[in-house]
């Protein structure tokens, strides 16, 4: 079976069992359980949830790992680090990896006694740190400057000194991208993206092989609470579903977007790994199944870069990306990436390829 059917039916019920298609939403904080609770599958809503477990199970399907949801995706962080770190660790950390993960490593983790290195995710330069250290933590490609490093060689060489590897897949997705398979210990992603595709929920999610370290999560979640909303899972479960088919129509359409803005006059440099002038475009074409829902490119200026926001029409102005109506931004608003004034991020959606481009080329003349 193809990876796409085994995702459509994951989490719902076999075929031939009659009745409803899958759980739907079960919203219960309490079970009724008489005597002994462990006869009882269900006991309290902070412990497990039948919504969470169908939703779990599609998740392992497209991850090739034992996964728990979360509440967001930075809860999911929180929980590997949580469980992987103690004090007198060094954790090696993509010096452009998602803005919120640095801030955290500056204040809970050097907080608890672990010490922080960096280095720029492109050119693996990762690797040159890696000593002495108990975690890894990858971002590729990351976000928002689109750079790629190579997740096996980097899991091989964190391998042969002892130190763990984490993936963040958030921008590609584990249907574009398996670190599982390409020999990390763990993925984290925020399911709030491309996963779910419709911008309307927050979620988050882990997976690994590693059994142990699976129930050493789950137990994370139940103690610290970061647990998902039924609503939410069951809403994400049923986006599941297009996933394969929105990133062919996405990044079918990002790759003609970018190749685009790469002949356009008033762009200074476009990023996406499925272009070949991308620097690591080997790599992401030998890791990754395409290219991605995100382009970033660089208008030179301010000034250029908000008159170019303001003239689309198809496109909303908002952070976040992945989502299948298309959105755009000047990056540097927000402060915290090492990016210039004149850098948009912008998330293809499933608009007509004709009707995005045509929007972005007549906003680029305006
Ligand atoms: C959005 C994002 C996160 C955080 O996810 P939330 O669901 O907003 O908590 C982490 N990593 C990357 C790469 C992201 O893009």
């Amino acid at each position: 079976m193809q990876r796409e059917t085994a995702l459509l039916h994951a989490g719902y019920r076999a075929t031939g069992t009659p009745g409803s298609y899958g759980t739907g939403p079960v919203f219960s904080s309490t079970y009724v359980t008489p005597g002994d609770p462990a006869a009882h599958p269900l006991t309290y809503g902070r412990f497990h949830n039948p919504t969470w477990t169908a939703w779990e199970a599609a998740l392992s399907e497209l991850d090739g790992g034992e996964t728990v949801a979360f509440a967001s995706g930075m809860a999911a962080i929180s929980a590997v680090l949580g469980t992987t770190l103690s004090p007198g660790d060094v954790v090696v950390l993509p010096a452009d990896c998602y803005y919120t993960v640095r801030v955290i490593a500056g204040n809970w983790l050097a907080k608890i006694g672990v010490t922080v290195r960096q280095a720029p995710t492109a050119g693996n330069a990762q690797a040159e740190m890696l000593d002495g250290a108990r975690l890894l933590w990858l971002e590729t490609p990351s976000n928002p400057h689109l750079d790629v490093c190579d997740i096996r060689a980097l899991t091989e060489a964190a391998q042969a000194r002892g130190v763990l590897t984490v993936v963040d897949n958030t921008t590609a997705t584990a249907w574009l991208q398996q670190p599982l398979a390409l020999g990390a210990d763990f993925v984290v992603a925020s399911d709030t993206k491309a996963i779910t595709g419709h911008s309307d929920l927050i979620l988050g999610h882990t997976a690994t092989k590693k059994a142990e370290a699976a129930a050493a999560l789950r137990t994370w979640r139940t103690q610290h609470g970061a647990i998902p909303g039924p609503m939410e899972v069951w809403m994400a479960h049923r986006s599941l579903a297009t996933l394969p088919l929105r990133m062919e129509r996405q990044c079918g359409t990002a790759l003609r977007l970018a190749t685009a803005l790469a002949g356009h006059a008033a762009v200074t440099a476009v990023h996406y790994p499925w272009l070949p002038s991308h620097p690591a475009h080997a790599v992401a074409t030998r890791q990754m199944i395409a290219g991605g829902t995100v382009v970033s490119f660089d208008l030179g200026t301010r000034a250029k870069a908000e008159a170019f926001l303001g003239a689309l029409t198809l496109v909303r102005e908002a952070t976040s990306f992945g989502g299948v109506h298309s959105s755009a931004e000047r990056r540097a608003r927000w402060g915290g990436d090492a990016v210039s004034e004149g850098f948009i991020r912008f998330s293809v959606g499933c608009e007509a390829p004709d009707d995005l481009v045509d929007d972005v080329t007549r906003a680029l003349g305006a």
